[in-house]
């Protein structure tokens, strides 16, 4: 039977109301408890760094679950996460980008309304999560409401529904039917050696275009060496922002350039704003999903 370390972090799954609205508050052997049906999945441990919803989860706390993984990589077949659903898709980027090629399942989980709340999908999830770690799934993938979406490609689209996330720009990697049968989409391995690729950059930030944005916000980030600028549909820079984003490139700042669509990428050589856009430097982060070029770029790859 496999060994999957539980990492509980908080978020809905584990939330109680507290009388000041919904907070993190089970642990994750409390999580466990119900889930009986797990003794014939897996061998659960448990550990809980910190329980928070996942509004408040920093950059060193996502290092902190990297660690923790990376650390204990011979310890266990394979790492289950339980997470807030608000910024999971940001952990799961970066956790998809500090564990390259990693080669046992690291898979992040939550649930839209809490553990043994009538309707919750937080069992469901927590099932389906041990179960893709048991099948040999490799590398890091979401697990929610019967899909599994590799690191890179999650993106949460709806703040309520139960079928809150999409793979943006990639097929599902799998499904899990509703008599628990997993079935993957994709090859599991990712071939390489597994390697902890340390965060180096976080001296960025993103801006959405929108129209009439003031000049002089885009002058203000030259105190950052990179710029992700949200832009329209097939990506380029409002001639009215040109001259501005250009003395910022050249003050050394590096732009990138990504869309405010939800799916398809960048091309920058579609249209003329594009072409001057890619003249002056900005570069394009082509069919990246936000959450995907922040990880990129905090893990030095861009
Ligand atoms: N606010 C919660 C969190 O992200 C929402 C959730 O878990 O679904 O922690």
């Amino acid at each position: 039977m496999k060994h999957i370390l539980l990492i509980a972090t908080g978020g809905t799954i584990a939330c109680r109301e507290s009388g000041r609205g919904l907070a993190p508050s089970l642990t994750g052997e409390e999580l466990l408890e119900f889930l009986p049906e797990i003794r014939k999945i897996c061998r659960v441990f448990v550990d809980n760094p910190f329980s928070v919803d996942s509004t408040d989860i920093t950059t060193s706390q996502r290092r902190e679950l990297a660690m923790m993984i990376w650390e204990n990589y011979d310890r266990y077949d394979g790492f289950v996460i339980a997470h807030g659903t608000d910024s999971l898709a940001y952990t799961a980027a970066l956790l998809y980008h500090m564990l390259r090629n990693f080669n046992k399942p690291v898979i992040i989980t939550g649930a839209q309304r809490p553990m043994g709340e009538p309707g919750s999908d937080a069992e469901r999830n927590m099932l389906d999560s041990f179960r893709v770690a048991c099948v040999g799934w490799t590398g890091v993938a979401a697990v929610l409401h019967g899909q599994v979406i590799r690191g890179n490609h999650v993106v949460k689209v709806h703040s309520k529904a139960m079928n809150a996330f999409r793979s943006i720009n990639a097929p599902l990697a799998g499904t899990i039917r509703d008599d628990g049968k997993v079935l993957l989409n994709i090859p599991p391995r990712l071939g390489g050696e597994p390697e902890f690729v340390d965060i180096v950059d976080s001296s960025f930030v993103v801006l959405k275009l929108v129209p009439d944005l003031d000049p002089s916000i885009i002058e203000f980030l030259r105190r950052y060496d990179k710029v992700i600028l949200e832009g329209y549909g097939a990506g380029g820079i409002p001639i009215r922002l040109e001259k501005v984003v250009q003395k910022l490139i050249l003050s050394g700042t590096k732009v990138y350039i990504t869309t405010q669509c939800l799916e398809g990428e960048v091309d920058l050589h579609k249209y003329a704003v594009g072409r001057r856009a890619e003249a002056m430097g900005a570069v394009s982060l082509g069919h990246r999903t936000v959450e995907d070029a922040i990880a990129s770029i905090q893990c030095g790859e861009i």
